[in-house]
């Protein structure tokens, strides 16, 4: 962190200092929420997910864009708090924001948790190899959002240059290293074609055994409301399901899940129909 490159905007600054860059995240992490969640997939259920402040995303869709705003905002990251709400769960999922910005603080909290509670980290996936080096040996999880395709879809709607390389490029390293990786993808309304299918299509051909989950509960929050583009909208749940499980490449991927229910568990119409009517909103529209 002095200069810090945690992150691939590599900004250099010295965060030891508590100097900021464009994540806005200094030398201590700041928690704006921390709960019992029991809806995150079966391998992470339940935990205790811990939320940050400090992101280096500016996603149009945020659903904590006034913590990515701000980050001064929330109380300072207390390791023996955590712990102690931590004792009985199965892991500390540490969200944000981002946790990853976050990485010196988010390692000393882990210190200090129980012996047989797990740590996860929800990343973006805009850290660099450097930072994914110093996660070896004590992050269990490594739960990373594909949120894009290789076109122009990240610098239109996250303000990014450069995603798709440096997210295939981390998502291949981050499942050849000693983590559990879990891949998520949001489906958004108006990016099937152009982020959903060439993502699962990467991940079928390089990553098929990975564990996937495509989560269907984008809303339109933060800047979206205002855009025109079809992501002030809700998305079409059922259809988008239909279509997603209908794609060949989609049935190459072993460990695939919709928010949460295993592919295998119905017949895709049948999960398309679940979904719609049971309204499962798993994951976030981060
Ligand atoms: S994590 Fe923050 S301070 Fe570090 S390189 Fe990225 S933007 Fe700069």
């Amino acid at each position: 962190m002095t200069p810090c490159r945690l992150c691939e905007i590599r900004c250099g600054v010295d965060r030891m200092s508590d100097q900021r860059g464009p994540c806005g995240a200094g030398r201590q992490a700041r928690v704006y929420n921390a709960f019992t969640h029991l809806g995150e997939e079966p391998e992470l259920s339940p935990c205790l997910a811990v939320f940050l402040t400090g992101c280096n995303f500016r996603c149009a869709f945020c659903s904590d864009g006034a913590h990515v705003d701000d980050p001064g905002l929330g109380v300072a990251l207390d390791p023996h708090a955590i712990a102690q709400r931590a004792v009985g769960l199965k892991m500390v999922e540490f969200v944000g924001g981002l946790p990853d910005v976050n990485l010196l603080a988010v390692a000393e909290c882990a210190e200090a948790l129980p012996d047989d509670v797990g740590v996860a980290i929800n990343t973006n996936g805009w850290f660099t190899p450097e930072a994914l080096d110093a996660m070896a040996g004590w992050v269990d999880w490594l739960v990373a959002d594909l949120k894009f395709g290789p076109g122009p879809c990240a610098q239109a709607l996250a303000e990014i240059s450069g995603y798709w390389p440096v997210l295939t490029r981390n998502l291949a390293l981050a499942a050849a290293g000693p983590f559990r990786l879990l891949v998520r993808h949001l489906l958004m309304p108006g990016h099937l074609r152009c982020c959903t299918r060439p993502a699962l299509a990467w991940l079928a051909e390089r990553l098929p055994d990975v564990r996937v989950n495509v989560m269907t509960g984008y809303r339109p929050l933060h800047r979206a409301t205002l855009r025109a583009d079809g992501l002030g909208r809700r998305l079409d749940r059922a259809p988008a399901v239909a279509e997603v499980l209908a794609w060949p490449e989609t049935r190459r991927l072993k460990h695939l899940s919709i928010d949460g229910v295993s592919r295998e568990s119905a017949r895709a119409p049948d999960l398309a129909r679940r979904l719609e009517s049971a309204g499962t909103a798993r994951g976030r529209g981060r």
